[in-house]
């Protein structure tokens, strides 16, 4: 395989907790991503008021970009640290509730409704837990998913999507037997053969 040594790698939620702890997160752009810019209407395809799923979000800004834009934005993310700091560093009030169908699961919702962040592991989630999108942000989600998970990551995810939902997806291409990841490489191929 062309992904060498990366394929066995494990990164735990202990490992990205930490990460969050010790501020090690050179991963967060403050500026937000150019590429959700550069795309944003394949995203939209002309279509307002959408639900705009995030997976692994940290506390990516472009959450903030979409709900001012009148989109109504939900993300899951491992690290409850990630989740509060993106709602304080954007003054945003929020409440926390706990979400019965997951053991141990919050949700952060801004006050005024448009952000619901999920604290769990995303495969706690299911369509019937939030529902279904119209558009995924996938930046340094595919990417930052172990190996040995992508297929059960690509099949949760077209599941969550509605039928005429748009993904754009963010990758990194170099060459994987110089860095061990994440975020890792993912083949063109794979990416054809995951999500078709
Ligand atoms: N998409 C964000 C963060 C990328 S880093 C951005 O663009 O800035 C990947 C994030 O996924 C980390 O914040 C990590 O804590 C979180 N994460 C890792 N595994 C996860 C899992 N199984 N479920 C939910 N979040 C996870």
């Amino acid at each position: 395989s062309d992904i060498g040594s990366q394929k066995e790698r494990v990164v735990t939620e202990e490992e990205w907790l930490q990460k969050w702890e010790t501020g090690n997160i050179r991963f967060h752009k403050e500026q937000g991503h150019p590429l959700l810019q550069k795309y944003l209407d394949v995203l939209l395809n002309g279509r307002s008021g959408l639900r705009i799923f995030f997976p692994l979000c940290g506390k990516a800004v472009e959450m903030k970009w979409l709900a001012d834009m009148g989109h109504s934005v939900v993300g899951v993310e491992v690290s409850e640290q990630a989740l509060k700091e993106f709602f304080s560093e954007h003054s945003l009030p929020y409440c926390e509730e706990p979400v019965s169908e997951i053991s141990g699961g919050k949700m952060f919702q801004s006050t005024s409704g448009n952000i619901s962040l999920y604290c769990c592991s995303i495969y706690d989630l299911s369509s019937s837990i939030v529902g279904k999108f119209d558009g995924v942000w996938d930046r340094g989600a595919l990417v930052a998913v172990n190996p040995c998970d992508r297929q059960r990551y690509a099949s949760l995810m077209i599941n969550l999507m509605e039928k005429n939902s748009s993904y754009l997806l963010v990758t990194v291409s170099y060459d994987p037997n110089k860095h061990k990841g994440p975020p890792f490489y993912v083949p063109e191929s794979e990416i054809k053969s995951l999500f078709g």
